[in-house]
């Protein structure tokens, strides 16, 4: 062993990476994790011969049974992991959204919209309301969840509410006294709006997009969990590549992909799209029963959810032998998703990202696609920003964003590769380079 083999094979055994556990945060670990998962740069065998400046393959090794340990925990006490690793995550977050409130001069903000909920407290249920208030961040639940929120959310004032949620706000803000008006957010329902005016006794306004503006950039835990989301969205995928064989139907094929997801400790990101043959120019086609063919073409739109994170990915695959017709389509995808992506940088126009894959696509004399390029996800599939031809504003490192332009001919075919990309500060970085892009199958 070399002296620094043997002091990294030391700090390990001695229990530095024991001491990980406390002192990682949730993003090193989730990003290990998905390392661990996409098999990327860590090695699980010591190499038979080591070339010079390779690592240390020993530590590699338990760094690897230690994040599968990790791995294992977390599927079983998922809630308790998120909380211990997650508050000083949540507290960084909580700074940002406090200097914005700050300058909007906002004292008080309800928070009504899931996805805002859980980006201030780390609460992954339902039916509940955050309010954030000065140094303190409130959630409004209920006994179906008051156990969970414990858990994830230990730095949250929890609110145990028994009759409506109007009359639980109302409540909180007397208590607040310093508190004259109270902002909502724009994603409350008007009826909301309309209970809250009546019983709460404070000036009442509304705002939009605050969170949703801040949520766009995303922090390192947030990177991490998306990352791991598109790896576990890969291996599924794979592992679900042998079942696409003449006879499947859509609907069982979508079940299979998502059986897979699953197995990997993950949910969906939204209900998997299966099209085979022309059912793939509708894109938004529901997964039917239809059986596949021996030359049928296959369209797989799906993603896996992982710690409340997304990912969404596009990938068309033929059985048997490709006609050239479809060759020439998938081509013209592929090279107008490359141009969009060569594009990504901070500060570019988000409309010129968008152009640069229509534009090649119109080149071709093919249809250009209707939906836009690409869009912004996180804790939710579809976020800002939305990459549409009339979309305003550049893109900014730390947003993560799908790039997916189509062809789609009714009655024919329909093909779409999608991708998720982070904007990184000097340009870029595939998340989904590992999920299976060969269109032929044998
Ligand atoms: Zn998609
Ligand atoms: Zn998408």
């Amino acid at each position: 062993m070399t002296r620094h083999k043997k002091r990294t094979a030391k700090a390990v055994l001695s229990g530095k990476i024991g001491r990980y556990e406390q002192s990682l945060s949730l993003a090193e670990n989730t990003l290990a994790l998905s390392k661990v998962l996409s098999n990327e740069s860590i090695r699980t065998a010591p190499p038979k011969a080591k070339r010079p400046g390779e690592k240390d393959s020993v530590v590699l090794d338990i760094a690897v049974g230690w994040f599968r340990r990790i791995y294992a925990l977390r599927q079983q006490h998922s809630g308790v992991f998120y909380a211990l690793m997650d508050k000083e995550q949540i507290a960084r977050r909580l700074k940002v959204v406090r200097q914005v409130l700050d300058k909007k001069r906002i004292r008080c903000l309800i928070i009504a919209r899931p996805a805002n909920v859980t980006y201030v407290t780390g609460f992954l249920g339902d039916d509940s309301w955050a309010v954030v208030a000065g140094v303190r961040v409130y959630l409004l639940t209920d006994s179906r969840y008051t156990e969970q929120a414990e858990k994830e959310c230990p730095s949250c004032k929890i609110i145990d509410r028994a009759g409506p949620m109007a009359d639980a706000v109302a409540k909180l803000v007397k208590r607040l006294k310093s508190v004259r008006a109270v902002t909502v957010e724009e994603s409350a329902s008007l009826a909301d709006f309309e209970q809250l005016r009546t019983a709460v006794q404070a000036r009442l306004r509304t705002a939009a997009n605050v969170i949703e503006t801040i949520r766009s950039v995303k922090d390192a835990g947030e990177i991490a969990a998306i990352q791991a989301a598109a790896s576990i969205s890969a291996r599924a995928l794979q592992q679900t590549l042998p079942y696409i064989r003449p006879g499947v139907t859509e609907s069982e094929l979508a079940g299979r992909l998502d059986f897979q997801i699953r197995k990997l400790g993950a949910r969906n990101s939204f209900e998997t799209i299966v099209a085979f043959g022309p059912n793939a120019s509708r894109p938004h086609h529901q997964p039917g029963k239809r059986k596949l063919r021996g030359t049928d073409s296959v369209l797989i739109d799906f993603g896996a959810r992982y710690d409340g994170y997304c990912s969404d990915i596009t990938r068309c695959f033929v059985v048997g032998g490709m006609s050239s017709s479809y060759r020439k389509v998938y081509d013209v995808v592929e090279q107008a998703q490359a141009a969009a992506i060569e594009m990504i940088k901070p500060g570019v126009k988000i409309k010129q990202v968008d152009a640069a894959a229509r534009k090649l696509i119109a080149r071709s004399d093919l249809p250009v696609y209707g939906h836009g390029t690409g869009h912004g996800f996180g804790l939710e599939i579809h976020e800002s920003p939305f990459l549409k031809a009339d979309a305003k504003g550049t893109l900014k490192a730390g947003q993560v964003i799908t790039i997916e332009p189509g062809i789609y001919m009714p009655g024919k075919l329909g093909v779409r590769i999608e991708d998720d990309i982070l904007v990184t500060e000097t340009g870029h970085k595939i998340l989904t380079r590992n999920c299976p892009h060969r269109p032929l199958l044998k």
